[in-house]
C-alpha cells in the first residue's frame, strides 16, 4: 500500500507542517490512513498523527471525518465529552502524493487490548461501570447535541487515556522527544547505532528542559499514553468517525462492524440513533465476560447474518414478527411467521442463565448487570433507552467490593 495513492511512508524525526510535528513512533495503522506519534513544537506536547492515503476516495472520506470532528470540537469548548479531540489539520506533500493529516490528541491502549491484557476473563464490574459511563457521555453528546451517529462503535475505537503528561513525565511515560531525523555517522569511535542513540539523548535532555521552562503556558493537557497496567482510574474516549454519519444525512445501508451490528442493520429496517446503543450494550457484555456477545458464523446451508440473527434470538428470545418481516431484507432470512427460514432449532439460552453459569456471575451481579443491559437489547430501535436515559440508571453507581472479579464478589456475597 506504500504506493501512489496509498499510504505516506514515514520514517522518525520526519517534519510534518512546515516543522510544527516531529513523527516519533508509528501507533497504529486502518484501512485509510498510518497513524504517528508527534510531538508539537509549538505546545511541546505529543499528538497522534493520522495521515490518510492520498487517493481521492480517501482525501473524501478524511475531509468528511474532519467536518465531523471538527463539529464535534466546536460543541465541546472544554473537552470534557469522552470523544477524541481534533488539533488541527494539514495537507502534506510526499512520493505518493498529498495526503491529508489530521492531528488528535495522543491517547492509550484501546479497550480490545485491556480485554487481552485480561486474558479474555472479564474486567471487574466497577471498571466496566467507569468505562461505560465515559461511552455513554460520549454518545450522549454526539446524539443529542451533534446530531451524528458514529456507526462503528467496537473496543478498538476506544483508546483509554490518563490526565498524567507524558511531556512532563518522560520518565515514567518512557518517551522523550526526538526532535530532528536520526543519522548514522561516521565519527571515530562507537558504533553507528551509539553514536545516535548518543545524539537522541543530548537533544531528548535539551528538549527535556525546554518543556520545563514552558510548562505553564501550555493550554489543554495532552495526557500521558494510558496503559492496561495503569489500573484504576478508567478513563476513556471514542475515536474513529471515518463512518460517522449526520442523522439527517445518512449515506450507508450498511453500517457496523459484525459483532456489534443491530438486528435493523442486518434487515435492512431503517436506521438511527439507537445502533449505537445496541453496539454500546455488545461492548458493555464483552467487557464484563472477556468474550463478544455475538460471534456470527457462515455454516452449512446458511449465512453469516442468518446465524447472527439466531444468536440473538438464542439469548434475547424470539424476535417479533412484526419486526422480523418488516425489513427490505426480511424475506431472504424470514418465512411469513417470523420463523428463521434455514435455522429452525433455536438453542435458547436466556443471558442471565448464561451470565451465572458460563461466567460465573453472582445470581445479584447477574440480575443488576442485566436491568441494566436488557432494554439496550431491544429488537425494536425506538424502545431502547437513549444515552441520556442510560445515564441516569443506578447500575452505574453500584460498587463491588474492590479488586474482586465478577466470581469473587459472588462467592463473598454467598458467604454473608
Ligand atoms: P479504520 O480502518 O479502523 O477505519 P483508520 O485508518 O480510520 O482505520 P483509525 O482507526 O482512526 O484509522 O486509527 C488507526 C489506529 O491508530 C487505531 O486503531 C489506534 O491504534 C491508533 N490511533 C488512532 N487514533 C489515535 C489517538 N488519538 N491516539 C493514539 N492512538 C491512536
Ligand atoms: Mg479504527
Ligand atoms: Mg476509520
Amino acid at each position: 500500500s506504500y504506493r501512489k495513492g496509498g499510504y505516506h511512508a514515514v520514517r522518525i524525526g520526519d517534519p510534518f507542517a512546515a516543522g510544527r510535528y516531529i513523527a516519533q513512533r508509528k501507533l497504529g495503522w486502518g484501512q485509510f490512513s498510518t497513524v504517528w506519534l508527534a510531538y508539537d513544537t509549538q505546545s511541546s506536547k505529543y499528538v497522534a498523527l493520522k495521515i490518510q492515503k492520498s487517493a481521492q476516495q480517501f482525501a473524501q472520506a478524511a475531509l468528511h471525518e474532519i467536518d465531523v470532528l471538527s463539529s464535534i470540537a466546536d460543541g465541546d469548548p472544554s473537552n470534557s465529552k469522552c470523544v477524541v479531540r481534533l488539533i488541527d489539520h494539514f495537507k502534506h506533500s510526499g512520493p505518493n502524493g498529498q495526503h491529508l493529516c489530521m492531528v488528535l490528541e495522543f491517547l492509550g491502549d484501546s479497550l480490545l487490548q485491556l480485554i487481552r491484557f485480561n486474558r479474555y476473563k472479564g474486567l471487574e464490574l466497577n471498571k466496566v461501570r467507569e468505562i461505560c459511563k465515559c461511552i455513554l457521555i460520549a454518545l450522549d453528546y454526539l446524539h443529542r447535541e451533534v446530531g451524528i451517529i458514529h456507526t462503528d462503535l467496537k473496543p478498538e475505537n476506544i483508546l483509554l487515556f490518563s490526565t498524567i503528561d507524558p511531556a512532563k513525565d518522560p520518565v515514567r511515560s518512557g518517551l522523550t522527544p526526538i526532535l530532528e531525523r536520526p543519522e548514522g555517522g561516521t565519527l571515530n569511535g562507537g558504533s553507528t547505532m551509539n553514536i545516535i542513540e548518543k545524539k537522541l539523548k543530548r537533544r531528548a535532555r535539551r528538549a527535556v528542559a525546554n518543556i520545563g521552562v514552558r510548562r505553564d503556558s501550555m493550554g489543554v493537557e495532552a495526557p500521558k499514553p494510558a496503559r492496561c497496567l495503569d489500573g484504576i482510574d478508567m478513563r476513556c474516549k471514542v475515536v474513529d468517525f471515518g463512518n460517522a454519519c449526520w442523522a439527517d444525512k445518512r449515506f450507508a445501508e450498511e453500517i457496523q462492524t459484525r459483532q456489534y451490528r443491530a438486528p435493523e442493520v442486518i434487515l435492512l429496517s431503517g436506521y438511527t440513533f439507537s445502533v449505537d446503543m445496541w453496539s454500546f450494550a455488545c461492548i458493555a457484555f464483552e467487557l464484563a465476560t472477556g468474550d463478544m456477545m455475538f460471534a456470527p458464523k457462515t455454516g452449512q446451508g446458511f449465512s453469516e447474518d442468518e446465524d447472527h440473527l439466531a444468536l440473538m434470538m438464542e439469548l434475547l428470545g424470539k424476535m417479533p414478527r412484526k419486526i422480523a418481516v418488516g425489513g427490505a431484507r426480511s424475506k431472504d432470512f424470514f418465512d411469513r411467521h417470523g420463523d428463521l427460514k434455514r435455522i429452525r432449532r433455536l438453542k435458547f439460552l436466556p443471558l442471565d442463565r448464561l451470565l451465572v453459569t458460563k461466567y460465573k456471575f453472582s445470581e445479584t451481579d447477574a440480575r443488576e448487570f442485566l436491568e441494566f443491559l436488557s432494554p439496550l437489547l431491544d429488537f425494536s430501535p425506538e424502545k431502547r433507552p437513549t444515552a441520556q436515559q442510560c445515564l441516569q440508571h443506578p447500575w452505574l453507581n453500584l460498587r463491588s467490593p474492590d479488586g474482586q472479579s465478577n466470581m469473587d464478589a459472588g462467592m463473598s456475597k454467598l458467604k454473608i
